[in-house]
């Protein structure tokens, strides 16, 4: 009789919608294998026998996730109980899902996630403040305790799978999820509303009414009102955000508009132009959200996104790969954030002198790929208080 060991080799040879063709190695001497076949994480293992080292699974769920083993079941027609191989999982491996927050406190931060059924490793990228700079960190079990934060920080991960049962994969991440710790006290209001003025003429509109957010709807064609008005939705989320933390709003969600009467034609070809002009006219505390018709090169590549405090307004601009590289298609609340806090008074990090504006958080100033308007932490919302004060 051969040591008991588990079947190797495990393979899917052949997919259909509602089937699968396996085959593993064939183990000497076996006369019966069992297959068994979990649909949907049910935990319930359907049996099925082959004398073969190969087996036709049928009336599969199409689209549902299966997890198949194989074991050894008889040798030379005796009944033996051996260990199940490693587990096949389809569909084809997939992203991590379940990724949250389960602890916070003012300097930790505690993730989990769904455990994925044979997962020996799991990899985190971590983009600490939310910014772009990225760590690598491994776990075995499904969760990431991190600590050392900043009160009122914020920490980004993703997670993904790298080994299976010890071997080694490359399979896609999760989305990204942002997490904020608890804050300090609010911050004691100096000089910031002055820093903000120096910074952005908008600022001096503030008159306790909250400002509103229109889109204003002259995009290419191809742009449909259901795309223009997404781009309201973050802005909406804002206003949320900032009420439930200062108890009062500072911006609302708008519509998309039309072009206001007056506007002289081609008023969106030239941000140089714009910016010193002001082209549209428009009511006091409303701000515009623009569509740039040209590209703007710097250093850094083609600018996605650009804002003009004097006008009260901001932009999404063309170029060379469509809109803002690659809108519609994707959350834009990242940069619309970036922009429209530039329209309140604040500056970037690298550009901050204490002299004119006021700093943006790492995650505000890095805020290309954030969602909504995760970008917009509890730091960045303590400074509108004291630039934007309750009543005006
Ligand atoms: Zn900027």
């Amino acid at each position: 009789m051969p040591e008991p060991a588990p079947v190797t080799g495990v393979e899917v040879v052949e997919m259909g919608p509602d089937f699968i063709v396996l085959t593993w190695d064939p183990v000497p001497g076996a006369t019966r294998y069992q297959i068994l076949v979990d649909q949907n994480e049910s935990g319930e293992w359907d049996d099925h026998y082959s004398s073969e080292p190969f087996f036709r699974l049928e009336g599969l769920e199409p689209g549902a996730r299966v997890r198949i083993v194989v074991r050894v079941r008889e040798i030379a027609g005796e009944r033996v109980s051996w260990p199940a191989s490693d587990p096949v999982l389809l569909p084809e491996p997939g992203p991590v899902t379940g990724v949250k927050a389960v602890e916070r406190g003012s300097d930790f931060i505690v993730w989990a996630w769904d455990p994925w059924p044979g997962a020996t490793l799991y990899q985190i990228l971590l983009y600490m403040d939310g910014g772009y700079e990225r760590e690598v960190h491994y776990r075995s079990e499904p969760s990431f305790r991190l600590e050392g934060l900043e009160p009122g920080g914020a920490a980004r991960i993703i997670v993904r799978v790298r080994e299976i049962a010890g071997e080694r994969v490359s399979w896609p991440g999760s989305v990204a999820v942002q997490t904020e710790t608890l804050p300090p006290p609010p911050r004691r209001c100096t000089n910031e509303r002055r820093l903000a003025l120096r910074y952005s003429d908008f600022v001096s509109e503030w008159d306790g009414t909250p400002f509103r957010v229109d889109v204003v709807g002259d995009f290419p064609d191809y742009v449909t009102e259901t795309d223009l008005e997404s781009l309201l939705v973050p802005v909406g989320l804002l206003e949320d955000k900032i009420e439930a933390q200062l108890g009062y709003r500072i911006v609302e969600m708008g519509d998309v508009i039309p072009v206001p009467d007056g506007t002289p034609p081609g008023w969106n070809g030239d941000e140089k132009t714009y910016n010193r002009t002001c082209p549209l006219s428009r009511d006091r505390g409303q701000i515009h959200f623009i569509y740039l018709d040209k590209t703007i090169d710097t250093p850094r590549g083609q600018a996605g996104a650009v804002a003009f405090p004097r006008c009260g307004s901001f932009a999404i601009v063309k170029t060379e790969s469509g809109i803002g590289h690659d809108w519609p298609g994707r959350d834009w609340g990242g940069p619309t954030m970036h922009e429209l806090f530039h329209v309140f008074g604040f500056a970037h990090i690298e550009d901050y002198d204490g002299r004119r504006g006021v700093p943006m958080s790492r995650a505000l100033d890095d805020s290309a790929a954030t969602l909504g308007a995760e970008s917009a932490i509890w730091v960045d919302i303590d400074y509108l208080r004291c630039i934007f004060p309750e009543g005006g």
